[in-house]
Order: C-alpha cells, then sequence, then structure tokens
C-alpha cells in the first residue's frame, strides 16, 4: 500500500529510473539476495517502505513473524543502503512506537519513555530498532539516513482480510457485506471506546517525498493528520457512507490496544507540511472503489 503509493506520487512529479521488486521477486529478509540487488542495482535513494504490518490480531497472534521478518528487512536494506553509499534513505515506522501511556498528543521525544502496548510490542521493538540504526549509521559512518513515522494509514491496495487487517478496511467491508446480505448487524470488535487517528496514504506519500526533499536530521518525523476518532465514531461514519441500516454490536472479548494515539504533527507543520485529505473525503474515496471490486464477487 505505501510502496505503491509513493511510486504513484514520484511518477506524478515526473520523477524517473525507477529501481522496483516486489516482495515475490526479492525476499528482504534474505542477506545474500538483498546484497547482490544493492550491488547490482546501486540505488541512490531508498524509500524503505517494506514491512510485514497487520491489525491488532495479527499483530498479536503473529509475535514472532512480526519481530523477526522486520528486524531481518530493515537491517539488510539498511546496511547495504551503507555499503553501497545510497546517498539518502527514509525509513518509515508506525506510531505504535510510542509508550502506551504517553501524553497525548504523541510528540517525537516521548520515544522510549514507557511500556509498549503489549498487543504490537514486537512490531513496535523492530520499528525502534530501525530508528536507531539509522541514526548510529548517521553517527558512525556519515550517512544521510531519516525516519518517518506514520500514523494508522489507509487507501489503494489496503489488506482487507478480517483477519489480518487494521480496523478501517475490517469496517469498510464489513458494513458493505452486511448491507448486500441484509444481516441484521455488524460486529465490532472491542469497546469503541479507544480513539484512533487515520490518513490517507496518498498524503502520507505527499509527505515522504517532502522529507526526502527537505529532512536531514536524526530521529524521526511523525506523519498524521492531528485529529482522531473513537472507532465508534468511525464504526458510525462507515455505516452512514456505507448507507447500512442494522445495527453494531460490540465483540467486547477482541481487544481495545493502546487507549490513544493521536500524533504531535507540529514538526512536521513547521515545515510547513500538512495533511490534505479529510477522514470523510478519504473514507468516501476507499468506500466506493472497494464497492467496485466487490460487486464482482459479492
Ligand atoms: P491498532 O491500532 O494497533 O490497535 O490496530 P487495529 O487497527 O487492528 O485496531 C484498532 C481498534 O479497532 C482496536 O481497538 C480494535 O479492537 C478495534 N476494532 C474494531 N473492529 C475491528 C475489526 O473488525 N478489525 C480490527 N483489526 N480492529 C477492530
Amino acid at each position: 500500500m505505501v510502496g505503491s503509493a509513493i511510486l504513484r506520487r514520484l511518477q506524478k512529479e515526473g520523477f524517473e529510473n525507477f529501481v522496483l521488486r516486489s516482495s515475490k521477486e526479492l525476499d528482504l529478509r534474505v542477506q545474500q539476495d538483498v546484497e547482490n540487488f544493492f550491488k547490482e542495482e546501486k540505488p541512490e535513494y531508498v524509500f524503505l517502505a517494506a514491512a510485514k504490518v497487520g491489525g491488532i490480531l495479527a499483530n498479536n497472534t503473529y509475535r514472532a513473524e512480526f519481530l523477526y521478518d522486520n528486524l531481518m528487512i530493515q537491517n539488510n536494506v539498511i546496511h547495504q543502503a551503507y555499503v553501497n553509499g545510497v546517498k539518502k534513505l527514509l525509513f518509515l515506522g508506525s506510531s505504535c512506537i510510542y509508550p502506551k501511556h504517553a501524553p497525548q498528543p504523541l510528540k517525537e521525544e516521548y520515544l522510549l519513555t514507557g511500556e509498549l502496548e503489549p498487543t504490537n510490542e514486537p512490531y513496535a521493538i523492530a520499528k525502534i530498532a530501525g530508528i536507531k540504526m539509522c541514526d548510529a549509521y548517521r553517527d558512525q559512518y556519515g550517512c544521510n539516513f531519516i525516519s518517518a513515522m506514520p500514523t494508522n494509514l489507509y487507501g489503494p491496495n489496503d489488506n482487507y482480510d478480517l483477519k489480518t487487517s487494521h480496523v478501517l478496511p475490517a469496517l469498510i467491508r464489513k458494513f458493505h457485506e452486511a448491507k448486500v446480505e441484509n444481516k441484521p448487524f455488524v460486529e465490532v470488535w472491542g469497546t469503541g471506546s479507544p480513539r484512533r487517528e487515520f490518513m490517507h496514504v496518498d498524503d502520507l506519500a505527499g509527505a515522504c517525498l517532502f522529507l526526502m526533499e527537505n529532512y536531514n536530521e536524526p530521529g524521526f518525523v511523525n506523519v498524521g493528520t492531528g485529529v482522531d476518532v473513537t472507532i465508534k465514531e468511525l464504526a458510525e461514519m462507515i455505516r452512514d457512507i456505507v448507507g447500512y441500516v442494522g445495527k453494531i454490536q460490540w465483540d467486547t472479548s477482541k481487544p481495545d490496544g493502546t487507549p490513544r494515539k493521536l500524533m504531535d504533527v507540529s514538526l512536521l507543520g513547521k515545515m510547513e507540511w500538512e495533511s490534505r485529505i479529510d477522514l470523510e473525503e478519504g473514507l468516501r474515496l476507499e468506500i466506493e472503489s472497494l464497492a467496485s471490486i466487490l460487486k464482482h464477487e459479492v
């Protein structure tokens, strides 16, 4: 989702000469393959969007894979970027790197000030290691490696598998199917009280290009909209846009996860970058495109 959004954005801006590999063509967890790839292709600028990602259930179930796969991917890519003299690398993480009970909104300086949210601790530990690796390579070798931490993302090429997806695509799918199949209720996980911030991936792609062109510092930059909603509000927004008239049933046997993770986006704001696509507009775009994909399946 993120890689293809960055590519669309770069193409739109007129960039050329892309070096692309899908995960099937190049397994970034395999050290020798990544070494060969960098040696042959010698990329100058690297957007490291590749990662094993998923929603609360996937993160909590495949804990070993989330730690191993992400550490391997980033160790291989960041190290080879250094060995092969990459001019600049952007490493992408996530807002789950912050302590579970950090003050809100989350400022970059709150990193490593408290315990992490247990459901996604392995993923968060890998991403924190990636930030520190970029900084260490900057300190020791002078590499211009930067990091950005996006909030929860959604948009084209999102994962709609209900077992592994994040909440937003899951709810779009559930409400859409319930409407088509005339179901009396839709099951939504948890209590509905956690708050989440959602950003369209095309906005993130704009921020990535902006940072690649303008930011050259250690540490990392939050990327978000600065606005959050409760899961209940999100469910009601999606229900209304889809036009579903049945009920919402809360499945409290499923975890809520962290109570809130709203990004403080003032650092990016000072650089005069801000998110453009608001949640309502982004949801409409995504719901329309999913409805046309599912029409052929249902
Ligand atoms: P998180 O941001 O790491 O907690 O990941 P998610 O996007 O998976 O979940 C966010 C919140 O939405 C949690 O409180 C979930 O319990 C809640 N949620 C409600 N319904 C669903 C659903 O159908 N799928 C997912 N993934 N989360 C849901």
